[in-house]
């Protein structure tokens, strides 16, 4: 993220959710990252307690379209910022979860813990309306134990989003586990 930043903006709005007395501040910086766009920095502080959460937001659309990678082998990892607008494709090919775009598909803006309890949640509803015997169980059975030792960061896989249009973002807490491969021109032709 870059130095320059504007914006600053400061106000006092709801009670602090661990002390209960103070008051929390939240404290707005826009900041212009080198590739153009911009990325809202908010801080909330106690001002009695010592109290405080930050959270980052994209504010303009990447509109470099490619594919995004991170390996996540930790439970840091998990902790990585992810942003997937109604273009990206996310895919986890080691426990089989894909994302589709469509009209319906909505934006989300989450991290990769997040993605995995959604992604438990509609295998666990899936599994419940199969047959009795289905030759599926073993499989999806599997998946749920790796996608339980993904969620306490036991199980290493990929995540890769995949933008046609642009407009999606992962932000990694681990810088070197994240790459990004720009499409060439006459690949977006042939999609
Ligand atoms: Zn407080």
């Amino acid at each position: 993220m870059s130095e320059k930043s504007k914006n600053d903006e400061v106000d006092f709005s709801f009670k602090c959710p661990s002390c209960k007395k103070g008051k929390i501040r939240i404290h707005k910086t826009t900041y212009d990252v080198p590739d153009g766009d911009k990325m809202l920095f908010i801080k909330f502080e106690c001002n009695i307690c010592n109290f405080s959460n930050n959270d980052v937001i994209p504010l303009t659309a990447n509109s470099t379209p490619g594919i995004m990678t991170l390996r996540v082998s930790n439970e840091n990892d998990l902790k990585s910022k992810i942003y997937r607008s109604p273009n990206g494709k996310l895919e986890i090919p080691e426990l089989e979860l894909f994302v589709v775009p469509g009209p319906n598909a909505d934006f989300y803006y989450t991290n990769v813990e997040g993605i995995l309890y959604r992604f438990e949640n509609a295998v666990l509803i899936y599994r419940k309306n199969l047959e009795k015997d289905d030759v599926q169980e073993e499989e999806i059975d599997k998946i749920l134990h790796d996608l339980h030792k993904a969620i306490k960061g036991e199980f290493e896989f990929t995540l890769i989003i995949t933008d046609t249009g642009g407009g999606s973002y992962i932000i990694p807490e681990d810088e070197s586990k994240y790459s990004f491969q720009k499409f060439e021109q006459k690949e977006l032709n042939l999609k």
